[in-house]
């Protein structure tokens, strides 16, 4: 991996990219879909070698999508999948579970992510991943969309606090899992994972993110970034189709914000001083 991604540490002790590739929307536009594939081998290329995706997206297009682009690369890449909530009873993550393997042709998922809290007991999810996990189907699981009361339950589930990762709607004008969620995460050393890090495109519009931008002749885009990445242990996994997005948001890892524009960005989004419900896109 190229030293330039650095690199946060799960609980269980493997270190992953604090840089992944989203896939979210990738695979539904055949008249994109050459560009997305490129997008993602130029990531990898670089050493972005996280990739996400989930059952759920393009209805598995997106799983199919990510296999061609890791076609004869797959121990370079950490394969992070999502099962829905309505396929997480005992066999539903088995049946989701090989229908991914199969779309994402591999034998392996690095780490799989109940997609967000469903009606089926936890503890049965839980023992669904940790059987997929004695299988050698998966590798790790986790969770996303859990706030913190969420989480908290979940770890005190038999075999609950095997839980990797929580990945929740986090960014410059999502500051909410700021409050009690991260801080709760950080204590108990599970990284967060960023979605939606630069809020579906529109952040790389932001008058204030591009104040900051000017002075490190940069993006907004890649300022929003930065800005996630700046905690040692959140991780960020911007969606980017095009290959010139993937060199920037590479690029956003060597970026150091100042002082001063940690202050300038406080002021146009300040950090939450009350709970508030996580919200999810
Ligand atoms: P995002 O990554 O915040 O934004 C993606 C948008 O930003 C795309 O339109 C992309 O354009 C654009 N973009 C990327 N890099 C850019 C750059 N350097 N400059 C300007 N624009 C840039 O939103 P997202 O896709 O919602 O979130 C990222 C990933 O998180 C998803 O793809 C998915 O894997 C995951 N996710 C998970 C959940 C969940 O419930 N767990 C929910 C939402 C998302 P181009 O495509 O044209 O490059």
């Amino acid at each position: 991996m190229p030293s330039s991604v650095r690199t946060t540490t799960l609980p269980c002790g493997e270190a992953i990219p604090v840089l992944g590739q989203g896939t979210w929307k990738m695979g539904e536009d055949s008249r994109r879909r050459a560009d997305e594939v490129r997008a993602l081998k130029l990531g990898l290329d670089l050493g972005v070698t996280l990739i996400d995706t989930a059952e759920m997206y393009a209805d598995g297009g997106a799983e199919v999508l990510v296999a061609e682009a890791i076609a004869w690369r797959r121990d370079e890449t950490f394969l992070v999948s999502k099962v829905l909530p309505s396929n997480a009873s005992r066999a539903g993550v088995r049946r989701a579970c090989e229908n991914s393997l199969k779309r994402l042709r591999t034998d392996r998922i690095d780490l799989y992510l109940l997609h967000w809290p469903g009606s089926v007991p936890l503890t049965e999810t839980v023992e669904a991943f940790e059987a997929l996990k004695q299988a050698g189907k998966i590798r790790h699981w986790g969770v996303s969309n859990f706030d913190t009361d969420e989480m908290q339950e979940l770890v005190l589930l038999s075999d609950g606090d095997k839980v990797q990762t929580n990945q929740v709607l986090y960014n410059l004008v999502r500051r909410g899992p700021e409050f009690d969620l991260s801080p709760w995460m950080r204590k108990r050393g599970i990284p967060l994972m960023a979605y939606s890090p630069v809020e579906q495109g529109a952040l790389a519009h932001n008058a204030r993110l591009a104040e900051v931008a000017a002075r490190h002749g940069a993006s907004a885009a890649q300022i929003a970034l930065a800005w996630v990445m700046r905690q040692d242990d959140v991780i960020a996994i911007p969606k980017a189709g095009s290959q010139e997005h993937v060199r920037q948001n590479v690029a956003a890892l060597d970026i150091r914000l100042t002082h001063q524009d940690i202050a300038d960005l406080d002021r146009a989004s300040p950090q939450p001083t009350r709970k508030r419900g996580l919200e999810m896109i």
